[in-house]
This record gives structure tokens, sequence and C-alpha cells, in this order.
């Protein structure tokens, strides 16, 4: 998406893509689409400065927007195509679900607290994302609006929730961070039939947790 909007930004951006290459990532399509969300809108403002270093930082509500690296790993292990439909699973300030618009997929995100949802959508909408957002428990996923081709969950899960699982499309895949506290281990899920699922790990990696039900 083209916007007006402070050249500084453009160059600082250009710097935090530059670093990702460096640090492996290797999918351009990922890189442009990292390249074009203006990560600054979606942090606080006295934040501003630091929006397009590779850092997480704090977006109220005991959350953080992740790190920009672990955005680009989940969303190259992903592998998305133009069309497709993505559930993630934790909407937070709305950045994952922004990168996913700017590939061309059809986004349906869930959060499960009510101040960072109301917040994301109204955010991504102003910025001319248009993913579909839901505020409840993405243990849950969205049973009546799945099957997904792909399902991405940005909290750290204790394992991998089964009604998750079964939301998947035969031959899609799923991106979850599995482990407890300060240390998940990054899983790709892939259902190759009805009842087989192959899982591969993916590299050590530190999230928020994913937590039962939902706040107000
Ligand atoms: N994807 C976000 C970062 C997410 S941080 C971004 O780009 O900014 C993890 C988010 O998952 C938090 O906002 C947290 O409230 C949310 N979360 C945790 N457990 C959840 C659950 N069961 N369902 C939905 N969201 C959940």
């Amino acid at each position: 998406m083209t916007r007006n909007e402070d050249p500084r930004y453009l160059g600082l951006r250009k710097r935090l893509v530059d670093a990702l290459k460096i640090k492996g990532i290797k999918d351009e399509r990922v890189l442009q689409a990292i390249g074009n969300v203006p990560r600054h809108a979606f942090l606080e403002s006295s934040f501003l400065h630091y929006a397009y270093r590779d850092q997480a930082f704090p977006i109220g509500a005991g959350q953080t927007i992740s790190q920009p690296y672990t955005v680009a790993f989940q969303t190259q292990l992903l592998q998305v195509e133009p069309g497709c439909k993505v559930l993630e699973i934790g909407t937070g300030s709305g950045y994952q679900a922004a990168v996913l618009c700017e590939m061309g997929v059809r986004v349906y995100t869930i959060e499960r607290q009510r101040e960072l949802y109301v917040k994301a959508k109204a955010l991504l909408a102003d910025l001319g994302y248009d993913p579909l957002v839901f505020y409840g428990d993405g243990y849950k996923g969205l049973p009546t609006y799945g099957p997904f081709d792909r399902i991405l969950v940005t909290a750290g899960a204790p394992v991998i929730p089964p009604e998750l699982k079964f939301q998947l499309i035969c031959g899609g895949r799923m991106v979850i961070p599995v482990g407890f506290e300060d240390h998940q281990e990054m899983m790709l899920v892939v259902r190759n039939s009805e009842t087989d699922f192959s899982t591969e790990k993916h590299g050590a990696f530190i999230f928020v947790p994913m937590l039962k039900g939902t706040v107000n």
C-alpha cells in the first residue's frame, strides 16, 4: 500500500529490512511487506524513535508488539500466497496482521483482551487495512469461518491446540511457538490429510503466553 508519510520513516524502514536480510530473512515478499508497513503507527508515542529497531516493545495491557525479526521469521515459515485465508491468534497491536494484509492474504485475527482488540481494529482500518478482527479466545479458533489455509499463533502456547489443528485445510500450515514462560520452540505443523499431521521444529523464541478465555 502506498501512502504519504515522512521520508525519514521510509529510510528507517529500509534499514530495518536490510538488517532482517543480514539476519537471514530471504523471502522477498515478506521483506517488501515489512518495508511497506508503518510500524511506528503501532507503537505508543514514547517509543516512536525505536519503531524501526529490531526489538519488541510494550503495547499496553501487559503485551508486546513482536520483534520485526520474529514477525518476518514466522511469516516466512507460513509461506502465504496472495488470496489465501489466514487465521492469526493474538492481534496485539495489529502489526503482524498488517504485514499479512500487505501480502494480499485474507486475514482473520483474534484478540482476547478487549482493550487491544478495540485499538487494533480502529488503527488497522485507519491505515487502510481490511482484516476481519475478532474479540475472543484464540484457543477455539473461528470454527464458523474456517477452514483456513494458514494459521499463525503469535503467543506462546503450552501445547498445539487441537481445535486449531482441525481448522486447517488438508495441506495447510500452522506456525506456533510452543512451550512455557519465556522459552518456546517455533513449530511448523502441516496437515497432511484428515487425520495425519507432521511437525517440525524451527528454533527457540520468546513470546508472551497464550492464555485461555477473554479479558474485558
Ligand atoms: N501479533 C501481535 C503481537 C502479539 S503479542 C502484534 O503484531 O502486535 C500476543 C497477543 O496474544 C497479546 O495481545 C495477547 O493478549 C494475545 N493472546 C494471548 N492469548 C490469546 C488467546 N487465547 N486468544 C487470542 N489472543 C491471545
